[in-house]
Formats: structure tokens, C-alpha cells, sequence
């Protein structure tokens, strides 16, 4: 079905990254997922160099970025590919937030920033976060922040409580979103985003934040930090002072797509997982678990959702591609609330035709069970995309809201 949008390039490429994916990776998952991640990660930077012999790595750059230069409907396919196992993004230095941090870098990095911070996480040598919701303010209005970043000469002094900086514990340096003009008029207006290096005395990671019983570590973890009075330089600040949000609001569109992607690249491995136990669980003698028809109908539902949540996001990448992010807006909210859902739903059908073994850490599906609740949060809840949706449709016909 993907052929819709496949081209000679993406097919090459998609070939050696699975072949990749499935040589080096998907046979190490389950021993790396039961280690700390940061012993992962030492065993992974030999991995990357190979990773980047195939081209894929930094798949989404421009080839005057040193990517592939891929479209975004390309980007997109290839990152449903690396979703199949949680290593994958990372193998190829595409993962969140690095992959985001790095498009703004790029865009709004000075020729200083660059080189200290850009060229390094290019190389996969350094991982960054973004620093942005606060326990204490409703991250859904996100125009709404305490953090403060305070002018003193040619430095800025930051104060305020971050959590959920994803990424945070062992990272090189975190964007923080801060307010610098907490009086504009606009408020869109009143934040900038600067760079905090994380060995900064005022950057203080206060723990790694438990999800559902897990607090991960390294890469793999959501940290809650207090910015202490961080004294960065003004040259720090990533474009014009209080565009933050401006800036936040471009990364937006394709970081959805990205997204979305990894997330049907979870639905298709849970699919296949769910496929394989259909067939191979004996409920009765000679008698597949699949010959039920209520496991039918799981799988039916499965496969029609995930197609069409895979053409959703792949005609949304296109729209963005042809017309632009404004005019691709509804298709970009649309996506991020539906395939959220869809990939709940999948992980969760999958769990239940694995019975028990579904809800045990020896079956990838109950990482995924944990790890992926927050889609339908992170980005955006649910009902903020719903609502923009909504208003967006009404207002077209003539509904003032
Ligand atoms: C796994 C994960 C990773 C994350 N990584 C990062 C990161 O790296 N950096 C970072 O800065 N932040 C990160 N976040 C934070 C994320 O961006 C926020 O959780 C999100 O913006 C929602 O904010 P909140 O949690 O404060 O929820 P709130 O704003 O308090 O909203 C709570 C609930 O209220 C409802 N609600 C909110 N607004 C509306 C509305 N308009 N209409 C109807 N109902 C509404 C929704 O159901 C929502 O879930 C991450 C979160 C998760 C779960």
C-alpha cells in the first residue's frame, strides 16, 4: 500500500535500514531493554558508525546537511520503518528531541552555536532536550510559563521548574523555553528559547521522573530540572529574542509527522506480533487461537486502522510538502489525536491476544503498553487537536470563535 508514495531512492534505502534493523538490532532488543540505558549506549556508539554506512543516518536532513535529503514522505516511511523497535530512531541519530533540537539549531543556530552545540549532535558525538512544561503551569496552554529568563549584561539569568524534559539525564545541553518579555502585548511574544549547557551550575536535575513504575535513565528517561539562576550568555538565545514560540510553532508540522510514523512503525510490530501468536497459540488440539473469530476481528480492525492511519499521515506529509504547514493545519491536528488512538488501541488487542506473556517485560508490548500512553498527551493532548480541528472546520463556515 505504501507504493502509493515509494520511490527508487526510498526502496533502496528502506532496504539496507531493515537490513540493518534486523541484523543488528531487533536481536539485541530484549537484553538491551533489561539493561540501564547508559550501558546500552556504550555498546550502541560502535552500532552508530556502522548505522551510518547505510544513509540513513540523519535521515530527515537536507544533503546540504549532510542527510540523505529525502522529501518528507520518504522521511516518513523510512521513520515507520525505525519504529519498529525502540532502538531504531536512535541507531540513526533520528531521535526525538535530538532530530527537533537539531532542525532548530539549524534554522536559528548562530555560526557560534554551530559549532559548539550542532556539529557535535550531528555527529551523534553529544544528545540534547527541550526544556518546556512545568509541573506548576498547564503545559496544554503553552503560552503560560513561570520560567524567567532575567537580561544582566550580556547574560541571561534563568529561574524555574521544569519536568518531563525528555532526555535530559546525560544530555549535553537542554533549549529552554523562558520568558524574556513577561509584559508583551502578544503572548506569543513573551518567550525565547536559550540554550542551558547541562553542566551549568544553575542546572540542577532534581530525578529522573518515574512513568508507571519506571524511571529509565539516560536517553531514555523524563527528568524534572530547576534552573537555579543559570547564567548563560546572550548569545545562547536560538533567533530573536521572544520568538520562542514562533519557532516552537514551525517545528510543530513535520515533527508530528515524525512522530506519527514511529508510531505506526509500533502498530505494524504489534500487528505482526499478534499475527504470529493468532497462529502459533494452540487454544484446543490442533486449534489456533486465530480460528476464533473474536481474534479475527481484532486483527481485521488492526489492519484496516493502521492503513488508514498510515495514509492519514502520509497525505498530511504531502499537503505539507505541496502547500506548507498552514495550509496542511487541520490534516496535522487530524493525525496527531487519530493515530494516537489507533496505536493504543493496536498495542493494547495485541496485548490481549498474547494473554498473560502480553503484560510481562519478556513481550515488547508491555514497553510499548507503558512507554506510548503519553502519545495521546506529549505534542498536544488529545482534545486541544480535537478542538483546533473542530474551530478550524467551523470557521470556514462562518462559525466566529
Ligand atoms: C512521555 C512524555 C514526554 C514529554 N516530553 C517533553 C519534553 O521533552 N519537553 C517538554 O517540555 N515537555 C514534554 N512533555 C510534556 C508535554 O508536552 C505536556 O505533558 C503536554 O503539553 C500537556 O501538558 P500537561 O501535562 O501540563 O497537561 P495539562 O495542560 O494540565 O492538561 C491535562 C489534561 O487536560 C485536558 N485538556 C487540556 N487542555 C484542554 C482543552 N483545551 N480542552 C479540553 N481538555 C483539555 C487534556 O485531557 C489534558 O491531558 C512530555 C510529556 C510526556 C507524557
Amino acid at each position: 500500500m505504501s507504493a502509493i508514495f515509494s520511490t527508487n531512492r526510498l526502496s533502496a534505502l528502506s532496504e539496507k535500514v531493515e537490513a540493518f534493523l534486523k541484523t543488528e538490532v531487533y536481536p539485541n532488543e530484549q537484553r538491551w531493554l533489561k539493561k540501564p540505558f547508559k550501558e546500552v549506549e556504550i555498546e550502541l556508539r560502535g552500532l552508530r558508525e556502522k548505522a551510518m554506512e547505510t544513509g540513513g543516518w540523519n535521515a530527515y536532513l537536507p544533503e546540504a546537511d549532510g542527510g540523505p535529503g529525502l522529501s518528507l514522505t520518504e522521511v516518513a516511511q523510512l521513520g515507520a520503518l525505525m519504529g519498529g523497535t525502540p532502538f531504531g530512531h536512535f541507531v540513526f541519530n533520528c531521535q526525538a528531541p535530538d532530530a527537533g533540537n537539531i532542525e532548530l539549531l539549524l534554522k536559528y543556530g548562530s555560526p557560534g552555536i554551530r559549532e559548539e552545540f550542532l556539529e557535535p549532535l550531528l555527529k551523534g558525538e553529544i544528545r540534547s532536550c527541550f526544556s518546556m512544561t512545568e509541573p506548576g503551569m498547564a503545559g496544554s496552554n503553552p503560552v503560560r510559563l513561570a520560567t524567567r529568563a532575567v537580561r544582566d549584561g550580556d547574560h541571561y539569568v534563568i529561574k524555574g521548574h521544569k519536568w518531563f524534559t525528555s532526555s535530559a539525564d546525560g544530555a549535553a545541553f537542554a533549549i529552554v523555553m523562558a520568558v524574556t518579555d513577561p509584559d508583551a502585548e502578544n503572548p506569543y511574544r513573551k518567550a525565547s528559547m536559550i540554550i542551558v549547557p547541562c553542566n551549568n551550575p544553575g542546572f540542577n536535575l532534581v530525578r529522573n521522573i518515574p512513568v508507571m513504575g519506571h524511571a529509565g535513565e539516560g536517553w531514555h528517561s523524563h527528568a524534572e530540572i530547576r534552573y537555579d539562576e543559570a547564567r548563560v550568555p546572550v548569545s545562547y538565545r536560538l533567533g530573536e529574542e521572544g520568538a520562542g514560540f514562533t519557532m516552537a510553532q514551525e517545528r510543530l508540522g513535520p515533527g508530528r509527522i515524525h512522530h506519527c510514523m514511529r508510531w505506526i512503525g509500533i502498530c505494524e510490530r504489534a500487528f505482526d506480533l499478534m499475527c504470529r501468536r493468532a497462529v502459533s497459540r494452540e487454544v484446543g488440539d490442533g486449534e489456533p487461537l486465530g480460528n476464533k473469530q473474536l481474534v479475527q476481528s481484532m486483527i481485521a480492525d488492526s489492519r484496516a486502522e493502521i492503513d488508514a492511519a498510515r495514509l492519514m499521515v502520509l497525505h498530511a506529509a504531502a499537503k505539507i510538502q505541496e502547500q506548507g504547514q498552514k495550509a496542511a493545519r487541520h490534516e496535522i491536528s487530524a493525525i496527531k489525536f487519530f493515530v494516537a488512538n489507533i496505536l493504543q488501541k493496536v498495542v493494547d488487542r495485541a496485548i490481549q491476544v498474547h494473554g498473560a506473556l502480553g503484560i510481562t517485560d519478556d513481550s515488547i508490548l508491555s514497553y510499548y503498553y507503558r512507554e506510548e500512553r503519553g502519545a495521546r498527551i506529549y505534542d498536544g493532548p488529545d482534545e486541544v487537536h480535537k478542538t483546533a480541528l473542530a474551530r478550524g472546520i467551523l470557521r470556514e463556515y462562518g462559525l466566529s470563535l
